[in-house]
């Protein structure tokens, strides 16, 4: 048996359109945990757009706890999220919950594809987005330790597709007190056993949206490479983890915030 070829170069950036993660600029991914209707899509993109976001967020596919929540609105939702993205130019991130679903996503155009906390050990998905060239962003599972998350992220490189962002958003822990336990030291960790780039998401960890900023604070200040952060034009009406959606006005003051702490890092965003 001949050796596994070397999979990760040494702090390699990823190159998503005109985006670099891994850079000197944080990229903002921003807006609604699930896409409802064209009006809240149009709100969120231009909020995201104003907020400086570099990307427009919305699941249309939603991997639900209970069978009788909102499932997402399928391929309508991906028309939706496009429709509303491209109206402010803005790329799109989604997650794919079943490869079934794989042939909508490229025919859309999805700029980033989401695998979520739930499927991050789904190995069959894994390899499949390991054939395609669209780039992923691997989240970390609910539990997963750091090996079992670079494990997962090395399904889809040794496929070829070497466009791998992994996505920290918390893990289960003993407190109930808030959703996930956002874990920093993580960051800094996975960046340089694997060299990929990582995405903090602050919104899963806390759970609730006055816990938002001071998670996405202390992502940035302990080297995350962009922020993925849930915002809804109305949170209260959301369909979806309404507890810690951001309004566009949070979500623009949030990012006042984190500017000077990423120019004291020698960054940007
Ligand atoms: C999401 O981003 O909407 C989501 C379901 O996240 P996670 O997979 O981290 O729970
Ligand atoms: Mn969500």
């Amino acid at each position: 048996m001949t050796a596994a070829p070397p999979l990760l170069a040494p702090l390699s950036a990823v190159q998503v359109g005109p985006l670099t993660f891994g850079s000197r600029h944080i990229p903002l991914l921003a807006g609604p945990c699930s896409v409802e209707t064209p009006t809240q899509m149009a709100l969120a993109a231009k909020a995201a757009r104003a907020a400086g976001a570099a990307f427009l967020r919305g699941g249309a596919f939603k991997p639900r706890t209970r069978p009788e929540a909102f499932q997402g609105l399928g391929v309508e939702g991906l028309d939706l999220l496009v429709t509303a993205a491209r109206a402010e130019h803005l790329p799109v991130v989604t997650e794919l919950t079943d490869i079934r679903h794989l042939d909508a996503f490229l025919a859309h155009g999805v700029d980033l594809i989401q695998v979520g906390s739930r499927n991050m050990a789904n190995y069959d998905l894994l390899k499949e987005l390991g054939r395609i060239d669209t780039p992923i962003l691997l989240k970390r599972g609910l539990a997963a330790t750091l090996q079992e998350w670079t494990g997962a992220a090395e399904y889809v490189l040794r496929g070829g597709n070497t466009r791998v962002i992994l996505c920290e958003r918390g893990v289960r822990s003993f407190e109930p007190a808030y959703r996930n336990m956002l874990d920093v030291t993580a960051i800094g960790v996975m960046k340089e056993s694997t060299g990929l780039p990582v995405v903090v998401d602050p919104s899963h960890a806390g759970g609730r949206a006055a816990l938002v900023p001071a998670l996405a604070r202390a992502a940035i200040a302990a080297g995350a490479d962009g922020l993925l952060v849930e915002m809804h034009p109305f949170p209260e009406q959301a369909w979806c983890d309404a507890d810690q959606a951001l309004t566009p006005a949070g979500l623009e003051s949030l990012m006042a915030s984190l500017r000077p702490i990423a120019r004291a890092l020698g960054r940007d965003l």
